[in-house]
């Protein structure tokens, strides 16, 4: 292996380590030094960066009650679906109502049914890793939430009946939040705000738009990037690198410090 492709190496393991949560590795840089690795450690910028206006308190506001409003009044109590004879609690969705990134996976798992919120298990755990030993951020600055608000059975992948019935409060969600970045978690989460049947490892690692609108061309599109789930890179620690590859990505769009090495 040539030196610089070890070095590069070495670079990808110690940063996807610490992505995933591996004490002791100093993921923070001074500031003036993330700016700096900021510009120069992404060799082709992808895309336009996403930038917004600060959002007002009273703004602020309002999306958090009108989140609060659909889950109180529609989701806790929904039967759109099977599923709501198997659940425990519904588990809408948890984070700033103005995010600038939106976690998106594909539904509730165990704990997450006991506890009535997305992303609490062990995958849960990892992905608030990836958030704060990752990129750099709290769990409370972005918005987290799945397609479906409640668990299937066994964990078994959302049916095609069940997305129907639920992504309206998903779509809600994202109208409300209007995050500058969705994340997709695993290939339901993807398929379903892309309309797609295409595979994870096919729509990972590049950027995608997500309509509002159901239409391409109405409405501005949301930039979309979509990743492994974390409960899937639990199962396959090997495929981490991609991960963070991904993350790295939103994380250049988003203007956001990337980890000093
Ligand atoms: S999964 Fe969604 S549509 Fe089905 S019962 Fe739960 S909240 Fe309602």
């Amino acid at each position: 292996m040539e030196r610089a492709e070890l070095i590069k190496a070495l670079k990808d393991r110690f940063e996807s380590d610490a992505f995933l949560g591996a004490a002791s590795l100093p993921i923070a840089a001074p500031a003036a030094a993330q700016s700096s690795s900021a510009t120069t450690a992404n060799a082709k910028p992808p895309t336009t960066p996403v930038h917004r206006a600060p959002i007002a308190a009273d703004e602020i506001e309002r999306r958090r009650v009108a989140l609060q409003v659909i889950d109180d009044n529609e989701v806790k109590g929904c039967t759109q679906c099977c599923l709501s004879e198997t659940r425990t609690k519904t588990a809408f969705g948890v984070g700033a109502p103005n995010a600038r990134i939106m976690f998106v996976g594909e539904a509730p798992g165990h704990d997450e049914d006991i506890q009535g919120e997305p992303f609490v298990g062990k995958a849960g755990q990892l992905l608030t890793k990836m958030i704060e030993a990752g990129m750099g951020l709290k769990r409370s600055d972005v918005y987290i939430c799945n397609v479906l608000k409640c668990r299937p059975p066994n964990n078994r992948n959302p049916a095609p009946d069940e997305v129907i019935a639920c992504r309206n409060f998903l779509w809600r969600q994202i109208e409300i939040v209007q995050p500058e970045v969705i994340i997709a978690l695993g290939a339901p989460a993807a398929q379903t705000l892309l309309n797609t049947r295409e595979g994870i490892g096919r729509l990972r690692s590049q950027w995608h738009d997500f309509h509002l609108s159901g239409t391409p061309g109405v409405g501005d599109p949301i930039p979309l990037m979509p990743t492994y789930h974390p409960a899937y890179l639990l199962r396959s620690p090997g495929e981490k690198n991609k991960a963070w590859s991904d993350l790295k990505m939103v994380m250049t769009r988003l203007s956001l410090p990337l980890p000093a090495r």
